[in-house]
């Protein structure tokens, strides 16, 4: 199977979801998740592409995984009639392996080719039988404070301005100011979610990904749809870092946009997860190791 049937077909369950029940029922789905996707085998954490495929088909089950091979290796079997779940991963091609088809897919050019696309099936924790399935471990700590010593101390040492101000959360660009009103929310994670949001979007400027914006997407409307696609999964990627379980109502008036981008090119998805992966590793202060960067 190529790597872009990977992408369309999540790309499809996506569409499916929001055109059904709007992007509240994304962030539904991000805000129940027991815990980032996790292999329970290995104690791999996923990351980019694969964690949002992951916690898309979690929904409200553990967000843990695992192979047909790591089931049996450990004496397990899958439980009759499960349906696996498709991540992909780029691995060191070994010597003798030649062709990659997919290299001339826009997106993979700028892959390394000394890499290959692989395609895994894992298996749901409540899927499996016969091993013992450790317990998910949240993040322990207090969420608001690691959210306000890691991701916003990062910014405001960049030059950012943070304010508590006004009756709109927003990241107004050409200022860098984030301002989120005060006593506005329903509780500490739901304040922690839109900014978290507002911080995704003070990395635009900072990690370069206007130009690339634009260059996909002249129109401006297409242009701006995508960016606030990228915070909203950015937000995903950091809340569940912290455990954050917050929710917030933007009037969603991008849902429009967003269907017409994401119907338009299969990559569209692709691209903005592995952007806000970029960016939640920015904001989290992530090093992360170059062959896990290749499988995001
Ligand atoms: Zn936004």
């Amino acid at each position: 199977m190529a790597n872009h049937d990977l992408y369309q077909e999540v790309t499809n369950t996506f569409i499916a979801l929001l055109e059904q029940d709007g992007i509240q029922a994304w962030r539904k789905a991000w805000k129940n998740i027991s815990s980032s996707p996790v292999n329970i085998i290995t104690g791999t954490q996923y990351r980019g592409w694969n964690w949002f495929s992951l916690t898309l088909a979690a929904g409200p089950r553990p967000n843990q995984w695992a192979t047909f091979k790591q089931v049996q290796s450990q004496n397990g079997h899958i439980r009759k009639g499960s349906a696996g779940v498709k991540i992909g991963f780029y691995t060191p091609r070994e010597k003798h392996e030649s062709g990659d088809e997919q290299t001339s897919d826009d997106v993979l050019a700028e892959k390394n080719h000394r890499f290959i696309f692989r395609i895994y099936h894992v298996f749901n924790a409540l899927d499996i039988e016969g091993i013992t399935v450790p317990s998910p471990v949240p993040f322990e700590g207090n969420a608001i404070q690691s959210l306000m010593t890691v991701c916003l101390s990062k910014l405001k040492k960049d030059g950012l301005v943070y304010k508590r101000v006004g009756n709109k959360a927003a990241y107004w660009p050409k200022q860098d100011i984030i301002t989120v009103p005060e006593g506005r929310f329903d509780s500490p994670q739901d304040y922690c979610a839109i900014l978290a949001h507002e911080m995704t979007h003070a990395t635009e400027s900072r990690l370069g990904r206007r130009e690339k914006i634009n260059d996909w997407f002249p129109d401006f409307d297409e242009s701006y749809a995508f960016e606030e696609l990228v915070a909203e999964l950015g937000a995903a990627f950091i809340c569940a870092h912290f455990n954050i379980k917050g929710d917030y109502d933007n009037h969603a008036s991008y849902l429009h946009s967003w269907l017409k981008i994401l119907k338009g090119d299969k990559f569209t998805l692709y691209r903005a997860v592995k952007l806000a992966q970029e960016a939640a590793d920015w904001l989290l202060d992530q090093q992360v190791a170059p062959a896990l960067q290749e499988a995001a």
